[in-house]
């Protein structure tokens, strides 16, 4: 079965998500500071009361199971969700929907102890704490085995030493999810690794540097030196060596609800850019009637439908039983596209806004550098457009002939012997 409609039951929540998205949570982008920042005065006076409205209505962390006190909705409700979500950067906060809590309590709920559960998730889910994941480091992010920073037994516990860059949110964060190598001398290098769970309040973790980038309320991507940092044996997540593994199972929804973030935010640089070509005047007339505008109007459109159509279809999948190391294929192309759509869209409507669109009165050059970012966070589009690539190209054969069958000569004699023989 195949349907383009949506459930009119969760229509109806989708309605309210829109609504209260735009009413209530959109403007507080323009007055506070981070989003994860759950202790500032003004989240507790504005954000608190959003969220207790959420959790009435039953859509407060929809991206669990309902064993988690979640919904338990599909890939595809949660898609839909995060369309609405995507238009302010407090939308998943209030929602408890927020990178990187999402894909850290889906790790803690998957491989957690019923103690590190009870410690961490708990509270995590509730938002009364935030998190950071620590995986890249200084010396190279885009290829997770350059990762040095190492957790050494030391009686019945674990002492770190290292360099994490980019740790998102770690001054807020209660708690850090760290990759680092415990098992130097495993023969797969994908064995290497292992997860921990590591309190932040733990001498030896400092933040050398928090690094911001144009449109963020606030530098908090840190550069964070790890020396002779004492863990608990309890704090490892999963198994010794499993840190791939672990890694792997936070990545595939989240690089969707991500997708479809970005979908809203070029839907809202085309909203402003459409009532904006419908307003201006050039030459006597609106500025929609020049050719060339209507041209990139349309192709925003376009762009913007079928890439929403991809993250869709790949969510759907998902929801059909495929798990994400079936659709690695599929949420790569997702990441690579929503790159190009957002940069894409963004670029056009600050174009077409003339000089007001290069100020900061408007939104557009805050989200064009979020194309960037989500082309670098979570891996580079060069990787990801790799992966797409090596996954199609292994369902091809070499041909050892010099002529592919598929030329018209070989078509042709192949054709003719058939007919010749079915007489
Ligand atoms: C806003 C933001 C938030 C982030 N948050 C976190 C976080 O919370 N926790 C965390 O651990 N990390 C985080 N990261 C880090 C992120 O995962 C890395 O930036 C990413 O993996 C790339 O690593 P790098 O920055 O070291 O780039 P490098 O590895 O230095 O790569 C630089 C460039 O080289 C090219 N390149 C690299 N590899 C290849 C290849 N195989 N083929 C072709 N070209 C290639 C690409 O153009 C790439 O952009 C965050 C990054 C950003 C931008």
């Amino acid at each position: 079965m195949w349907s383009f409609e949506t459930d009119p039951e969760f229509q109806k929540e989708l309605d309210w998500i829109r609504d209260f998205v735009r009413e209530n949570v959109e403007p507080l982008d323009h007055i506070l500071p981070s989003q994860w920042n759950i202790h500032d005065e003004g989240f507790k006076r504005l954000v608190r009361p959003l969220q207790a409205k959420v959790k009435e209505r039953g859509l407060w962390a929809c991206h669990l199971g309902p064993h988690l006190g979640g919904k338990g909705y599909g890939q595809l409700k949660l898609a839909l969700m995060n369309e609405q979500l995507g238009r302010s950067r407090f939308g998943p906060i209030t929602f408890g929907t927020q990178a990187p809590d999402t894909g850290n309590s889906e790790i803690l709920a998957h491989y957690g102890t019923p103690e590190q559960k009870k410690k961490w998730l708990e509270p995590l889910l509730n938002n009364e704490i935030v998190s950071c994941y620590a995986m890249t480091e200084p010396q190279g992010g885009a290829d997770p085995l350059m990762i040095q920073t190492t957790a050494e037994q030391d009686g019945e516990g674990w002492v770190i030493n290292g360099e994490k860059w980019f740790s998102s949110n770690a001054k807020f964060a209660a708690f850090y999810i760290i990759m680092v190598k415990t098992e130097p001398e495993a023969n797969d290098p994908y064995r290497r690794q292992s997860m921990f769970i590591v309190d932040a309040r733990t001498p030896g973790i400092e933040i050398i540097r928090d690094y911001g980038y144009h449109g963020q309320a606030e530098p908090e991507h840190a550069h964070v030196r790890w020396t002779n940092v004492r863990v608990p044996p309890e704090n490892l997540l999963g198994g010794r060596g499993d840190g791939f593994a672990v890694a792997q199972t936070r990545l595939g929804g989240g690089r969707l609800h991500h997708a479809m973030r970005a979908i809203a935010e070029s839907q809202k640089c085309l909203d402003m850019t459409c009532e904006r070509v419908v307003s201006r005047q050039t030459k006597g007339e609106p500025l929609w009637k020049q050719q060339m505008v209507q041209e990139r109007i349309a192709d925003a459109w376009i762009q913007l439908r079928q890439f929403r159509l991809m993250v869709l279809e790949t969510a759907w999948l998902a929801d059909q039983g495929h798990d994400w190391k079936d659709l690695r294929q599929q949420v790569s192309a997702v990441k690579v596209m929503m790159t190009k759509v957002l940069h894409d869209i963004s670029s056009m409507a600050l174009h077409l806004h003339g000089s007001l669109g290069i100020t900061t009165d408007v939104p557009f050059s805050d989200h064009l550098m979020n194309s960037f970012m989500i082309g670098l966070a979570d891996g580079p589009t060069e990787v990801h457009k790799s992966v797409v690539a090596r996954q199609l190209l292994k369902q091809y054969r070499p041909n050892p002939e010099m002529f592919p069958d598929y030329v018209r000569w070989k078509a042709q004699e192949k054709q003719t012997q058939r007919v010749k023989e079915a007489g």
